[in-house]
């Protein structure tokens, strides 16, 4: 005799009402063989629920939307449609289909029934087919795997990190198709690029909670409900309770607390045919406002660091007005009582920035970790024994030289030193302290180096001589470059207007630090 189960009927409608939330709830298994749990009322449930032919999600990470796009793929796929699923690389794409893909399918008895392996024509298409279904998986870097694959379905995710050229080449595969959908996802990076021009076209959903306290229907905002900007760069914690070591809270208008994770629905903006949304860390994971606000405040004074919160933690666009260096803050490094000396005897470190002549730094670090300069100067680049001599005057133990333009002569130097130097190269913007290859060779990213020299003096963690001003080019140097956002590389650059020298010496002289405390 068969027990009702109101549960398990509830279950078996949804299966015909809603067959991707349906699978979600008991079908699926992750990659780590876990259920997923998606609660009544939350910002995922009205996601899975959406019918629509397009999407766009703009999004912060670990928001679990990776999981609804294999669910929603796979069941598409079953379903006898043909989905093109793009990610921004092939490296990417490899190893999102050999740690998502083929363990969510090891580890779902129901995916494994309905999966026939299939072999691919090339090495640069991964593909899985679904009873008569089929996804491709490709890496957007590889055009050519798109081009004789015809698709109804396009998924593209990391939407900013793809080639965006490409990507048009694989929405004309849809051409064929007469059900056609496509969602697209990506974590935001500049305004009007990637996702936030497609979100901007959506129809612009956002997430409202309603307050338990007033009733109010609020969209849990960083910059509204835990902090706001009394003045220019003059910013207040809502919540009055606060006091540093206990928990920080979302404050709704009411001036009481908000729950950010109450029962919540979508309301979009305006009218589109493309359902869009934007999820931000303020209500999508269980991170906690301490977390984002203390990145928060790292990134008042370190533009990389700021980009992260807003892209990373609450999905949205980051677009800084060319950022820079000014007199006013170099001036306020001065220290008005100090010279700097002839020479060293407490151990000191050094940053050298290669070209014609060399521009050097050396400085000591204070028992409150700043840097004290103690040599700033430039000499021409013929002899490296004209550096050591300086060195041992101010008897550096670690430094960081310039790779480029002339690696000979930078080898030299960390010969001369017996290898208590490393040679940098400006490398991809995810890499910081990369490690030492064996030709005492690192890789940094060029605009994160540059970062923290504004970072370090805003924060005064540099002290200059009281005739810092009159050095020659000093000033100049450091505060020529301007940080822009380079279109083409979509990403910020610093860019000079002139001779940078300086900035570099003092990028390598902190990176020298770094590397001290790591090494
Ligand atoms: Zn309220």
């Amino acid at each position: 005799m068969q027990k009702k189960n109101s549960f398990y009927l509830a279950i078996k409608d949804l299966a015909l009402v809603n067959p991707v939330l349906f699978r979600a709830l008991s079908i699926h298994k992750t990659h780590k063989n876990a259920g997923i749990k998606i609660k009544r009322k939350s910002y995922l449930e009205g996601i899975y629920s959406d019918k629509s032919k397009n999407m766009v999600i703009k999004k912060s990470t670990q928001c679990g939307i990776s999981e609804y796009l294999i669910i929603r793929a796979f069941y598409r796929a079953e379903s006898g449609k043909n989905l093109l699923y793009i990610l921004p690389t092939f490296d990417l794409r490899r190893q999102f289909v050999r740690e998502r893909v083929d363990k969510t399918v090891m580890f779902t008895e129901y995916y494994r029934k309905v999966l026939n392996e299939v072999s691919s024509m090339s090495e640069s298409v991964a593909l899985k087919q679904f009873n008569s279904g089929t996804i491709a998986f490709v890496g957007s870097n590889t055009p050519n795997a798109f081009i004789s694959y015809p698709a109804d379905d396009i998924i593209v995710d990391e939407l900013d990190n793809c080639n965006q050229e490409n990507l048009i080449m694989a929405e004309e595969r849809q051409s064929a198709s007469t059900d056609k959908s496509s969602i697209k996802v990506g974590n935001p990076t500049v305004s009007r690029f990637g996702i936030d021009y497609e979100y901007e076209k959506s129809d612009k959903k956002k997430w409202f909670v309603k307050c338990e306290h007033c009733g109010e229907w609020i969209n849990p905002d960083f910059f509204r409900n835990v902090v706001v900007e009394m003045e220019k760069n003059v910013w207040v914690v809502r919540d009055r309770k606060y006091n540093g070591n206990n928990t920080l809270r979302a404050i709704c208008s009411c001036g009481k607390q908000l729950n950010r994770f109450g029962d919540g629905e979508w309301v979009a903006e305006k009218k589109s045919d493309i359902s869009g949304y934007h999820i931000s860390k303020m209500f999508s994971t269980q991170v906690t406002l301490q977390e984002i606000f203390n990145r928060f405040k790292d990134g008042l004074v370190n533009d990389s660091v700021m980009e992260r919160v807003y892209n990373g933690d609450l999905g949205y666009a980051f677009t800084s007005k060319g950022a820079k260096i000014d007199t006013e803050m170099l001036d306020d490094c001065i220290d008005n009582n100090y010279l700097m000396p002839d020479k060293s005897t407490n151990p000191t470190i050094a940053g050298i920035d290669v070209g014609k002549v060399n521009n050097i730094c050396i400085g000591e670090l204070t028992a409150d970790g700043k840097i004290k300069m103690v040599y700033i100067g430039a000499i021409p680049a013929e002899n490296p024994m004209d550096i050591i001599e300086i060195f041992k005057r101010y008897n550096v133990k670690f430094f960081i030289v310039d790779a480029m333009p002339e690696t000979r002569y930078s080898k030299k130097l960390i010969a001369y030193m017996g290898n208590r130097g490393l040679m940098n190269y400006y490398g991809s913007d995810k890499e910081d302290l990369g490690k030492p290859n064996e030709k005492k060779a690192v890789s940094n990213s060029r605009t994160q180096t540059l970062d923290l020299v504004k970072e370090y003096i805003l924060m005064k963690n540099i002290i200059f001589p009281v005739n810092a001003k009159n050095i020659k080019d000093f000033y100049f140097q450091i505060m020529s470059s301007t940080r822009i956002y380079n279109e083409k590389r979509n990403c910020y650059d610093w860019v000079e207007s002139g001779e940078d020298h300086y900035l570099h010496a003092l990028g390598y002289l902190i990176m020298a630090k770094r590397y001290l405390s790591v090494m």
